[in-house]
């Protein structure tokens, strides 16, 4: 898997385990087996497994999550393994759980329902072994016929959903046409969650849109218009963040908000310059991109929270050889009046662009 190359097994257990925190869990401990294949029945090996129900005890632990997406069978293994009540995950769910905590307009809530609905789909068995454990045998098949029941409905619900979703959508549509015959420039923020998008459109705006040091605090696109000094206006859309391994469940159900990314004129690439991580973060956030064919558009690389990077020499060094980067501190409200003249003039290449393509 090439997304895995980008941040180091140490480094994605610390945003799993910020992710944890995030969803309300605390975390007690971390740990990682270097196997060169997973373990098929438990994904760790025999020992590890041990190890795990140790700290298990020690610790009271409720939940144990893995960083990888666990197969169904490796997930009721592990649960069995672990014993009584743990509940066993991995950051699929998790993500799924934090989506559907944040998730803010009816839109949204329908993108996650669904994509939940998609991922427990191949993993509904685990609640049926219990009754075939309780026949003692006798009525063999049982569960199994359960499971097609349940399987059933919730593919009628998913049919449900999706038409549900298909109305909303038809909305918005009609509202986003509206908004695109005015003739204003549309602008989307991008970035790694946690960048600083939501507070450099708050700053720009005066928007109260929810900014918190939390991972994935916006779900929804939030559409602000956004005036200059000189009057000249254009649309800024802060969208939901990216993260390393996104959930291919959730990109699917997020892809026709995402897919408004690839309507801009213009995306302004947020990058937290203060996290050490950034380089491997834009990679990831790039990676997102090219998925969602948003390559070609006119790129604005911004570097934000200026204020807290210790390295500042190093940085205004690095932006100085890139060309198109900006610097500034969305919080302390510093940069912003670059950014902006730097956007106009972003916009301006865009301009010409679209024109030289009408005769
Ligand atoms: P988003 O997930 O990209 O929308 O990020 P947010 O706008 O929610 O910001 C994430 C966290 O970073 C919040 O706690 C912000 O207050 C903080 N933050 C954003 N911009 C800056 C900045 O320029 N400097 C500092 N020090 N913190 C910032």
């Amino acid at each position: 898997d090439e997304t895995e190359e980008l941040f180091t097994i140490e480094e994605s257990l610390k945003e799993l385990a910020q992710l944890a925190d995030t969803a309300g869990l605390m975390v007690v401990d971390s740990t990682y087996q270097k196997l060169s294949t997973p373990n098929p029945r438990t994904y760790i090996g025999s020992g590890k497994v041990a190890e795990i129900k140790a700290a298990i005890n020690a610790y009271g632990v409720e939940t144990v999550i893995f960083d990888d997406e666990l197969s169904p069978g490796q997930l009721r293994n592990l649960e069995k393994a672990f014993g009584g009540n743990v509940r066993v995950c991995d950051r699929t769910a998790l993500i799924l759980d934090i989506f559907d905590q944040r998730a803010a307009t009816r839109e949204a809530s329908l993108q996650v329902a669904l994509a939940q609905m998609e991922y427990q789909l191949p993993r509904l068995t685990k609640m049926w072994t219990h009754l075939e454990r309780q026949s003692g045998g006798k009525v063999k098949g049982m569960g199994e016929k359960q499971i097609e029941v349940d399987k059933r409905i919730l593919r009628t619900q998913i049919g449900v959903l999706r038409k549900d979703l298909e109305s909303v959508r038809k909305h918005r549509k009609q509202y986003r046409t509206r908004r695109l015959s005015v003739p204003v420039p549309v602008v989307s923020l991008v970035g790694y969650t946690n960048a600083g998008k939501s507070t450099l459109l708050n700053q720009l705006t005066g928007a109260d849109v929810l900014a918190e040091d939390r991972l994935f605090a916006t779900l929804d696109p939030t559409t602000r218009r956004v005036q200059m000094k000189n009057g000249k206006e254009f649309l800024l859309t802060d969208t939901v963040g990216f993260i390393q391994k996104l959930p291919t469940t959730l990109v699917a159900a997020f892809r026709a908000t995402l897919e408004e990314i690839s309507e801009s004129s213009l995306l302004v690439h947020v990058i937290d310059i203060s996290h050490p991580l950034a380089e491997q973060q834009i990679d990831a956030v790039e990676k997102v991109l090219s998925e969602l064919d948003a390559s070609s558009i006119p790129k604005l690389m911004v570097w934000n929270k200026v204020d807290k990077a210790s390295n500042k020499e190093e940085i205004k060094q690095k932006a100085r050889d890139l060309e198109d980067t900006i610097c500034i501190s969305a919080l302390k409200g510093s940069g912003l009046d670059e950014f902006c003249n730097a956007v106009q003039e972003k916009l301006k290449d865009s301009m010409v662009w679209v024109e030289a393509l009408v005769p």
